[in-house]
């Protein structure tokens, strides 16, 4: 009886977690069902398996057996001193976990989980999203990190409202309890009452219907009210971000952030996964563009096996460009995944976090190699796929005239410049009250950079979250940002603001700004305009304005 039971709690964590990987491949591609595969393949190892039923020949009873194999696996996983093979026994444990609680008949309170879930984390760590079943969360709340940690930016992409830096929530919150998240001010309240409650479904209702209304309005072209373009693309990391680009009319992908892949995968992906993911992000955009970024790990986004040691600073140590070009393999192997999918529709290739002239030209070798090797194989690729930058370490702003020479776009990623320019952490909520974009100390590296790209005559777009702050956007209108890559759901609003804008009026704006004391200062700069501007009366815009408005004036 005991190994009946036993064998059927293996059969249901199997079909479970079946279940959960056709779920998640359908909502986010097949990339993620990787995580779950590894999953499955231990259930079916056959050595696992025997363990187990040895155990129950001996202990003659289920739950114990299970736990003393689990024990032996946990003790052989310690001892390994490879990182990845030694992190794998965590997928390990996780089974035993699932198979326990069906022994058990206990319900694992996370997964299922009900919709409109509000999920209370640590913090937000980006390999959730391939984990959790996000479209039951209505929103998710962490003790710590920043605005711009990644988990929070691909949060924001998947349009779920998320709170950091919530300080004491975790003890607070209580399992099962009603709770009201408002991403745009970041309250949360616990057990709210009825009046809260109404006030907030007429809050998510305006917003629907404001978003509803503007996205009708898509096909509007951004431009000033004199007549100037400025293009508004999206930045995306989930194929399921493609649906939200378009239905918010965005212009193309102008970061196309790859890491999703590796983190679901805890490694780097394979070539053949990168192959058809990048083909259909490129098919599905074309003939618009897309700015495909290699990848970007470390930082906040540590992942084991890709040669990464534990840093005292690991913002500052071997993250993104730097890991890349130590891992020359996969960094082949993406490069020949990009120059592919350039066969399917316009692409440019974007490299992250660039810090020395030496690096771009070693990551352009190697491109080079590659392309080399695709003419003698015959196969096809765009001979002309744009070779770009991201500016987001302050010496590279302040020599952007030697990178200029060298690259064929820039791409201006506020969320790290602003932290290194101001020795701020961009995931901790304890020095959070001083990153701000908005800096005069950052606007000046942003204003560098755009001079720079004009005197080279090369486009310049500007992919960081604060392309969708409501007071960034006169500023960096009237710095000469011909491009804004946002997440999707905020290219609709930046779209109205900036058709109420004038060029000269914010040219002016840019020009205070980049001279003022601080960023508050510059908050009021930009305050004033859109008031000015009549954006406070737009029917859709004007009430999430009224209080970005009256925060930079210090009326809240
Ligand atoms: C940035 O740093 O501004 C950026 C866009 O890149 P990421 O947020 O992925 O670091
Ligand atoms: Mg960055």
């Amino acid at each position: 009886e005991e190994r009946e039971d036993l064998m059927k709690a293996l059969a249901e964590t199997r079909s479970e977690i079946e279940e959960a990987r056709e779920a998640s491949g359908t909502r986010f591609g097949p990339e993620f069902a990787a995580v779950f595969h590894t999953q499955i393949q231990i259930l079916e190892d056959k050595g696992f398996v025997d363990n187990i039923e040895q155990a129950i020949n001996s202990k003659k009873n289920a739950l114990l057996a299970l736990r003393s194999v689990l024990d032996s696996y946990r003790e052989t996983f310690e001892r390994i001193e490879d990182d990845y093979f030694r992190e794998r026994g965590v997928d390990i444990v996780d089974i035993g976990h699932r198979i326990m609680e069906k022994l058990l008949g206990v319900r694992s309170p996370v997964a299922p989980m009900q919709p409109g879930s509000v999920v209370v984390v640590d913090q937000v760590l980006a390999g959730l999203f391939a984990r959790l079943e996000m479209d039951q969360v209505a929103a998710i709340v962490a003790e710590h990190g920043g605005s711009t940690s990644h988990g929070a930016i691909f949060a924001r992409t998947l349009e779920i409202p998320a709170v950091t830096g919530a300080s004491g929530i975790l003890a607070e919150a209580q399992h099962g309890e009603s709770c009201i998240v408002d991403g745009a001010t970041g309250r949360v309240y616990l057990q709210p009452d009825e009046t809260l409650i109404a006030y907030y479904r007429d809050a998510q209702h305006e917003y629907e219907v404001a978003i509803e209304h503007l996205d009708a309005l898509r096909g509007r072209p951004a431009e000033t009210r004199d007549g100037t373009p400025v293009t508004l693309s999206a930045n995306v990391g989930l194929l399921n971000d493609l649906r939200q680009a378009d239905q918010h009319g965005a212009e193309g992908i102008g970061l196309f952030r790859t890491e999703l892949l590796a983190l679901a995968h805890r490694g780097f992906p394979s070539q053949e996964e990168q192959d058809q993911l990048y083909r259909r992000v490129v098919e599905h955009i074309s003939p618009r563009p897309v700015t495909i970024r290699t990848l970007d790990l470390g930082g906040d986004k540590g992942i084991p096996n890709v040669g990464m040691a534990d840093e005292e600073n690991p913002q500052l140590g071997l993250r993104s460009i730097r890991l890349t070009l130590e891992n020359r393999r996969a960094f082949r192997a993406q490069l020949r995944a990009i120059l592919k999918a350039s066969a399917f529709g316009p692409t440019k290739l974007l490299l992250p976090m660039i810090s020395s002239i030496e690096e771009l030209r070693e990551a352009k070798a190697l491109l080079e190699g590659v392309r080399a090797r695709f003419e003698r194989e015959g196969e096809d690729f765009d001979r002309a796929m744009p070779v770009g930058i991201m500016i987001e370490v302050p010496s590279t702003a302040i020599s952007a005239d030697v990178f200029a020479r060298e690259s064929d776009f820039f791409s201006i990623g506020t969320n790290d410049l602003t932290q290194y320019t101001l020795a701020v952490d961009r995931g901790n909520e304890r020095v959070a009250h001083l990153y701000d974009g908005l800096h005069p100390a950052v606007l000046s590296l942003i204003d560098m950079s755009v001079k720079a790209a004009a005197r080279a005559n090369i486009p310049v777009s500007l992919c960081g979250e604060m392309a969708s702050n409501p007071l960034a956007i006169p500023i960096l209108v009237g710095l000469g940002i011909g491009e804004l890559s946002l997440v999707p759901a905020a290219v609709p609003f930046a779209k109205e603001i900036i058709r109420a804008l004038d060029v000269r009026d914010v040219a002016e704006d840019a020009r205070l700004a980049l001279t003022a004391s601080s960023a508050r200062d510059v908050h009021e700069i930009a305050a004033s305009r859109l008031l000015g501007a009549g954006l406070l009366d737009h029917p859709d815009i004007g009430a999430w304005l009224r209080n970005a408005v009256d925060e930079a004036s210090g009326f809240s």
